[in-house]
């Protein structure tokens, strides 16, 4: 585990510095408190430090009191050293966002005490933070297919569509079903379907670009965004991704079998999430009611800047 050692004294920093080497802390000094400030801030910042209260510049209390003000998911512990022994010196350097602190001249065995108590702490933060990020992780993921889960995609589609404008760049999606899946479940069961839902999500995101997002909205139903994609190549992304599904053959325990998928797509025009996705579950309507297996786009409402060009490709129609 990394600490850091910060005393202006030499001999006192020197000393320090050995100790813990000699007690398995893999050491980093510093002499005054500007530099443990940046230490303490920095890449690879230590778990531990043991800080001199009184050191020129930024004191030891003072550099407690900046750290505590950034509000650290996992902060540093941080032991004073101090000759000041009053019970109100005290009160202070904890007061100040002090973890610890220890009397100096110290006693070893005291401070190696008081460094496993802050190194535990350290232990313990990064266990609970691992969690946290495991249990936020679970929330957005949908545990069947390991892609991002109706909460997840939808805030992702909130966030592109706010970007898009932004960044003047188009932006469309596709809601897409997988066609008479109950049909599926009913003649393989639901393991056969759950199989047909991995296969579909695995095919779905080897025809999708890195910056494209896949999640699950429902049973057998997926939206697909797709950041910079305008008019023109919607389509072409969302039949690619019908084709490849087709096109697999499909292996359950007691069959080998293929599915389609329907889609229906929309460009952005400025809609809201709810808007565009009303848009684009419209027309994955059309596409089941026109027979299935299918791409149908949404109809646009045409932008402002289009509307010009074509006025003025009409005016002078032999014109390049
Ligand atoms: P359509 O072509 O009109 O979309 O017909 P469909 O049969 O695909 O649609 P319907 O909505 O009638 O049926 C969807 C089925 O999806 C019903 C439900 O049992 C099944 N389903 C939903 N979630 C899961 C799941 O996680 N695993 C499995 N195996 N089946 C699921
Ligand atoms: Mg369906
Ligand atoms: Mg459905």
């Amino acid at each position: 585990m990394r600490a850091l050692v910060a005393d202006d004294d030499t001999a006192s920093r020197l000393l320090l510095q050995r100790m813990l080497t000699k007690w398995g802390y893999d050491v980093v000094t510093a002499s005054e408190g500007e530099e443990a400030w940046n230490i303490l801030t920095g890449d690879n910042s230590p778990d531990l430090a043991v800080l001199d209260w009184m050191m020129p510049g930024l004191d030891g209390v003072e550099v407690c009191r900046r750290i505590r003000a950034l509000d650290l998911s996992s902060p540093p512990y941080l032991i004073l050293l101090t000759s000041r022994g009053d019970k109100q010196d005290i009160a202070t350097g904890l007061e100040s966002g002090a973890s610890d602190y220890v009397q100096k001249p110290f006693d070893h065995d005291e401070l190696r005490a008081r460094l496993l108590v802050g190194r535990r702490f350290a232990e313990l933060n990064s266990k609970l933070l691992e969690t946290q990020r495991e249990l936020q992780r679970q929330a957005l993921t949908d545990p069947l297919t390991h892609i991002m889960n109706r909460r997840a995609i939808l805030g992702r589609l909130t966030e592109e569509l706010a970007r898009a404008p932004r960044q003047g760049l188009p932006l469309s999606i596709g809601v897409m079903d997988i066609d008479h899946f109950k049909l599926v479940n009913d003649r393989y069961g639901h393991a056969g379907g759950d199989s047909v839902l991995q296969t579909v999500v695995e095919r779905s995101l080897r025809a999708l670009r890195a910056y494209d997002a896949l999640g699950r909205i429902g049973g057998e139903e997926f939206l697909i965004v797709m950041p910079g994609v305008g008019a023109r190549d919607a389509s072409i992304v969302l039949e690619r991704i019908r084709h490849s599904i087709r096109q697999t053959i499909i292996e359950l325990q007691s069959a080998e079998i293929t599915v389609t998928v329907s889609i229906g797509g929309a460009v952005n025009g400025g809609e809201t999430p709810e808007e565009l996705l009303h848009l684009a579950d419209e027309a994955l309507y059309r596409a089941k009611g026109e027979g299935r297996d299918r791409v149908v786009m949404a109809p646009r409402k045409e932008s402002e800047a289009e509307m010009m060009m074509q006025a003025s490709q009409a005016a002078a129609p032999f014109e390049s």
